[in-house]
């Protein structure tokens, strides 16, 4: 019998990360390659197709026995139809038919999913969620996001946009201002962009900080320098967190009371920002979630890292093509 390989990639706004994986979805090679979003959607697809290539080669695997490619794509999707509808952070980045364009391309089945839910995918079969039925995957990185798996099978909605997090509606009046159109959306607050945005305002208001010196040395205000700061016990910093951390675990306790998950899993870049900041979430969330659905409910840091997405686009495309599962 011919062995079989599938692809999962994990499309990023900086990084296109790459693996080829055997039929038990063991990893044999990986790469990385920067994904040039500035070029257009052409141009980053052309990058991927070459990546696959690469790896197939790399591996000296036969082409004919790669079976399917999975791709996990930020922002808002038609997965059915393979389509990317909008990705914020992709130059020119509109109604691209991701799926149709690279199987052409690859001679190969390609299914794309987000990439939050294609994390998901590889947590819950190689990680966090091992062994878990009902489980939020919520991922703090620049922006803020989320994925739902429900009795074992990850939700979809009507428009393929479960787990908007980001946009949960924390502020009836005023709030900043978002790009989905509405204000006072949790991903503003409860993000790297969010937490830079809320140092930003306590400096700009004259609070003092050890962050004031340390940009005055050229460093960048990111959300790992505020976590540098907190742990140096900086007050101003320490309420930044304070405040995003509460603000988080106001979200999640809707999250709870809505979805009564046994695992919350917490991925991305600015979740490294740990119990400081997580230490807040946990609080609201046992003083306001309702008794029994807190009770089921634990908190756990994300397995993978950043090679989530690029197993969890494997896991996908096999599940995908192996069974015709309909999603
Ligand atoms: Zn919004």
């Amino acid at each position: 019998m011919t062995k079989a390989y599938y692809l999962g990639i994990d499309l990023g706004g900086t990084n296109i990360k790459a693996g080829l994986f055997d039929d038990q979805l063991k990893l044999v090679t990986k790469q990385r390659t920067p994904t040039h979003e500035e070029n257009g959607p052409q141009a980053v697809l052309t990058r991927i197709y070459q990546a696959c290539h690469d790896l197939v080669t790399a591996a000296n695997v036969d082409w004919a026995s790669v079976v399917a490619l999975g791709l996990g794509v930020p922002g808002q999707m038609d997965v059915k139809a393979g389509l990317s509808i909008f990705s914020p952070n992709f130059t020119d980045w509109e109604n691209v038919p991701v799926a149709d364009i690279l199987s052409k391309q690859l001679g190969k089945p390609v299914f794309i999913d987000n990439d939050v839910r294609v994390a998901l995918y590889g947590e819950a079969a190689f990680g966090a969620a091992k062994q878990a039925k009902d489980v939020v995957l919520v991922t703090l990185g620049t922006g803020l996001g989320a994925a739902v798996m429900l009795n074992g099978k990850v939700a979809y909605g009507a428009s393929d946009s479960v787990g908007e997090l980001g946009h949960m509606n924390m502020y009836r009046h005023g709030g900043r201002l978002c790009a989905c159109g509405s204000s006072g959306c949790l991903g503003r607050y409860v993000s790297g962009r969010g937490l830079v945005k809320t140092m930003q305002e306590k400096l700009a208001a004259g609070q003092p900080s050890i962050i004031s010196d340390w940009l005055n040395d050229g460093q960048e205000l990111t959300a790992a320098l505020i976590s540098d700061a907190v742990a140096k016990g900086d007050a101003t910093a320490q309420e930044v967190f304070k405040e995003t951390g509460e603000l988080f675990g106001f979200g999640l306790v809707n999250v709870v009371n809505l979805l009564n998950p046994e695992l919350i899993i917490l991925g991305g870049g600015v979740a490294q920002a740990g119990e400081p900041l997580f230490k807040y979430t946990k609080q609201v969330i046992h003083d306001r979630a309702i008794a029994v659905a807190k009770k089921a409910v634990h908190l756990k840091l994300a397995e993978l890292g950043p090679a989530a997405g690029m197993y969890g686009a494997a896991v996908y495309a096999k599940k995908r093509q192996s069974t015709e599962e309909k999603i």
